[in-house]
């Protein structure tokens, strides 16, 4: 070949490598933005755990130093422990202790022993229906129950936006109705079901999915749960409280820290009360990302503080996924700078949709064809 034809050759290679190499950058940032998280969260925690590292060994060398000046056997004392303080261990109710029909259930009772057998085997909706049923028969239609022993403490509907996962459903049910059983909690689930070919709009499921429940019956309590994650400690309490709460403290996809103070993702709960005041979630968030953080900054600017789980109750556990074809939100930062000013504009208060309805052993599956027209703001 002429030499001058060779280095247009190389050059084309080049510029071929390039274009690769950006493709697949972009595929990363845009079809697999949860992907794209968990390894930076996890290269964050892997920083975390060194720093932890490097001051323990910094304390064992304090220790031994300080050991070392104040050998005579004086009794003086140093506090070593420079990690963060301890949650008090709490008290659960003793074995055996016998409810009354006509009182409030506890919040810490005896069934709830704590960490949590995880099973993430593939299993159909019919063999779950089948084993929680056989297990007890009051489990009604739409996956209903409220314990006969005592008057349960919260009545709460559990709202999961969806949208091809039928793998994983199976497995939350399989983990969670038991788990609620123990806490003695009034409970039906409700699978929000996204129609059309929007991108995904999880916020908007769950405001759809709170006004649907709402007509069934008067819940009191709202749990946020993604499809995917199952709780591995049922000590981790789904009732709600005075503060808006924050279940999934810790994952096994961040390696089980909290990615940032402002995480409010996975599972999340509020009052009928706290969620009708902040307005809901919005609706304006579609594709993945940034609708929690939205939801964070509306329960701030109402005045509320989140709470968490202590230590290690706020255990999960994601499902490996299936699926990763959903697009990442890019607009998002641009909408979480002024998540105060759509607060009053964008959620409950402008919501139009129109559902489909149907009654599952396990749950109420709502359908909804979701369009950027069903939830019109003026300007944002
Ligand atoms: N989801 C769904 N189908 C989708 C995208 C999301 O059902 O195509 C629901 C599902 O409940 C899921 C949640 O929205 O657990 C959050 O989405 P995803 O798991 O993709 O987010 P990530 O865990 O990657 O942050
Ligand atoms: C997104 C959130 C997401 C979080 C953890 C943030 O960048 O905005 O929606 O929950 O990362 O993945
Ligand atoms: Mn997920």
């Amino acid at each position: 070949m002429p030499r001058h034809l060779r280095f247009p050759r190389r050059s084309f290679l080049g510029l071929l490598f390039l274009f690769s190499l950006s493709t697949s950058a972009l595929y990363f940032i845009y079809s697999a933005p949860g992907i794209v998280n968990e390894y930076l969260f996890m290269v964050q925690a892997r920083g975390v755990q060194i720093r932890e590292n490097v001051r323990s060994i910094g304390v064992q060398v304090l220790e031994q130093v300080v050991r070392g000046a104040y050998s005579n056997g004086t009794d003086y004392t140093y506090d070593f422990n420079l990690s963060e303080p301890h949650f008090q261990t709490t008290t659960y109710l003793p074995d055996g202790f016998t409810y009354h029909p006509d009182q409030k259930c506890p919040e810490k009772l005896p069934s709830m022993k704590g960490p949590v057998d995880v099973n993430m085997s593939e299993v159909t909706l019919l063999e779950v229906e089948k084993t929680l049923l056989e297990a007890d028969r009051s489990l009604g239609q739409g996956g209903h129950w409220k314990p006969q022993d005592c008057q349960p403490r919260w009545k709460v509907a559990i709202l999961v936006p969806f949208r091809n996962r039928h793998e994983h459903l199976p497995i939350l049910l399989r983990h969670l109705i038991p788990v609620l059983q123990r806490q003695r909690l009034q409970f039906a689930f409700y699978v929000i079901e996204q129609a059309g070919n929007e991108p995904f709009n999880r916020a908007m499921l769950f405001n759809v999915g709170f006004r649907e429940a709402m007509k069934d019956m008067d819940w009191d309590c709202m749990i946020f749960h993604d499809v995917d994650h199952i709780l591995e400690n049922d000590r981790n309490y789904y009732g709600c409280g005075k503060m808006p709460r924050h279940f999934a403290v810790k994952l096994n996809k961040y390696s089980y820290t909290l990615p940032y103070n402002e995480f409010f993702g996975g599972v999340s709960g509020l009052t009928v009360q706290q969620f009708r005041r902040i307005n809901g979630f919005p609706n304006a968030f579609w594709g993945w990302g940034g609708e929690d953080d939205d939801l964070w900054n509306r329960v701030q600017f109402a005045g509320y503080s989140v709470s968490r789980p202590p230590g290690d109750i706020g255990r999960y556990m994601s499902i490996p996924h299936h699926h990763r074809g959903e697009v990442q939100f890019l607009g998002r930062y641009r909408l979480l700078r002024r998540s105060k000013e759509r607060q009053d504009v964008d959620g409950l208060n402008n919501l139009n949709y129109a559902p489909r309805v149907t009654r599952n052993p396990l749950y109420t599956n709502i359908t909804v064809h979701l369009t950027r027209e069903l939830a019109p703001v003026a300007d944002y």
